[in-house]
């Protein structure tokens, strides 16, 4: 009867496959194949929600078998649109959401599907976190793949840093186990280049110590020697600090002054998560930069920092996304930045930078193959939009904007990367790092089974 069933069903899954199926016709397709990114429209040719590593590897084989492409979707956060695709067979971890914790070896394990908003307040429960990025509704797993760059970033390193071993379905079929000890190349290459090396059903991440943090926004004003000085004053600041500055235009809001209205501010995000009497002290030098326009920082509880989402109601913004690391903000760039937020027309984009070194720089270069380890700081360039009308015009806009910044050829990070060519792909690596993951990738997926992610062709 069970195997009967099996043959009827359109999917061609055996019978061992316990998750659930969603065709085209079922009541909520639309809603089963939405993204985050909502300039991405695509109509998988099925979707299927495995509940275990069995069901993935099933998974797995029978896209090989049928020849369907294969795509992976945790958290769906993808600006590149990678979790999707027009006929693809979409293998969906949303419904693999166990977290189990381990308060006294202070380590923790996260099925694939869970969000870092879920996985944070489940650890922040016991007192105890893993560094993660901004936001709550991204997925743990795709966050961790490509290195993870977040509020404790200067702490205690990138989510990679904390990460201790994996499972993952590799395109053979196999379920292995990829650690310091077990299969470590793999291991090196999951750290920064994950989504190419197959399908990670499980982590294991070291856990650490953290309550409330002294968290906010600093809206200081635009100047040239604000936006001169925020990386230099911000790197040198205890590693407890970690800021954000995002340049956009300040918003029509009452709580702002009138002057500062519709032109160029910088918000300053910053989590400290040192002792409480410091904090004050470490954020003294950023206040002094200039008059600051709002201050919003204060004591929370670390999840605060992770709004907690309904991942079926979440809104989508039509995205658009370039990044590139640097060495500090210089006239030239600023430049550029002041005139493409301010032309007449220019959408709504927003330049965040992530001020690194610390923890994250502490850590040798090849020790991962997120390599980039000295820069100091990583620009990322955004362009939401509620309206995926304009999602191609916001595009082009974008990536003229990249182009116009002095920066050719700079390195890039691989979880900011928009829909870009395989050039740019090569730059989210140090040279080396390309290659070995070049030689792997022949090793592990020779046919490029696990293709639909920022993709390193087999040696
Ligand atoms: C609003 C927003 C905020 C963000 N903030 C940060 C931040 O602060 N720091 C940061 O570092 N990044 C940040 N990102 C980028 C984010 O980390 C990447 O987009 C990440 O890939 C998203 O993971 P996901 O699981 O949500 O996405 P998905 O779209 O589900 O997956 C992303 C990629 O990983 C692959 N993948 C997912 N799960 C698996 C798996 N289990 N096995 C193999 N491959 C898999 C997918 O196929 C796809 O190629 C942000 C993105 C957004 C949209």
């Amino acid at each position: 009867m069970v195997l009967e069933r099996a043959a009827r069903h359109p999917s061609g899954l055996g019978p061992g496959f316990r998750g659930r199926v969603i065709m085209p016709d079922a009541h909520d397709y639309d809603r089963a194949r939405r993204v985050h990114n909502a300039a991405v429209d695509r109509h998988p040719a099925l979707i299927v929600r495995p509940t275990s590593a069995d069901d993935v590897a099933l998974v797995v084989a029978h896209a090989q078998e049928r020849g369907l492409p294969l795509v992976i979707r945790a958290g769906g956060h993808s600006m590149a649109g990678h979790s999707t695709g027009d006929g693809a067979l979409l293998l969906d971890l949303s419904a693999m959401r166990d977290v189990e914790i381990d308060a006294a070896e202070r380590t923790a394990c996260a099925d694939a599907g869970v969000l870092a908003g879920e996985y944070t307040a489940a650890s922040h429960a016991l007192g105890l976190v893993t560094p993660f990025g901004d936001t709550g509704s991204v997925g743990v797993a795709g966050i961790t793949l490509g290195g993870g760059v977040g509020w404790l970033v200067r702490k205690h390193g990138m989510t990679i840093d904390s990460l201790l071993a994996v499972e993952i379905v590799t395109a053979d079929g196999r379920r292995r186990i990829a650690s310091a000890v077990e299969d470590p190349d793999l291991f090196w290459a999951v750290r920064g280049a994950g989504a190419n090396f197959g399908v990670v059903t499980r982590l294991q991440f070291r856990l650490h110590p953290l309550h409330n943090v002294l968290a906010g926004d600093i809206l200081l004003p635009a100047t040239r020697d604000v936006l001169r000085s925020l990386v230099p004053v911000l790197l040198a600041a205890p590693d407890e600090l970690t800021a954000m500055p995002t340049i956009m235009l300040a918003p029509e809001d009452p709580a702002i002054a009138e002057q500062h209205r519709g032109r160029p501010v910088a918000y300053v995000s910053v989590a400290w998560s040192g002792p409480a009497e410091a904090g004050e002290r470490a954020l003294a030098p950023l206040r002094a930069l200039g008059a600051p326009i709002s201050d919003t920082v204060t004591w929370q509880p670390y999840p605060a920092l992770f709004a907690p989402v309904d991942r079926d109601e979440e809104p989508t913004w039509a995205i658009s996304s370039r990044a590139l690391f640097l060495d500090a903000l210089d006239d030239a760039m600023i430049d550029v930045i002041e005139r493409r937020l301010t032309e007449p027309g220019a959408p709504g984009a927003i330049v965040q930078l992530r001020v690194l070194g610390g923890a994250m720089a502490r850590v040798p270069g090849d020790a991962t193959a997120y390599g980039w380890r000295d820069r100091p700081a990583l620009l990322w360039l955004i362009t939401p939009d509620k309206d995926p009308a304009r999602a191609a015009a916001n595009e082009a806009w974008t990536a003229a904007f990249r182009a116009d910044l002095p920066a050719d050829g700079a390195a890039t990070y691989v979880n900011f990367m928009g829909a870009e060519d395989t050039d740019s792909v090569r730059r989210a690596y140090p040279a080396a790092a390309y290659a070995r993951l070049r030689e792997l990738k022949r090793r592990f997926d020779p046919s490029n089974v696990f293709r639909a992610n920022h993709n390193i062709s087999p040696a």
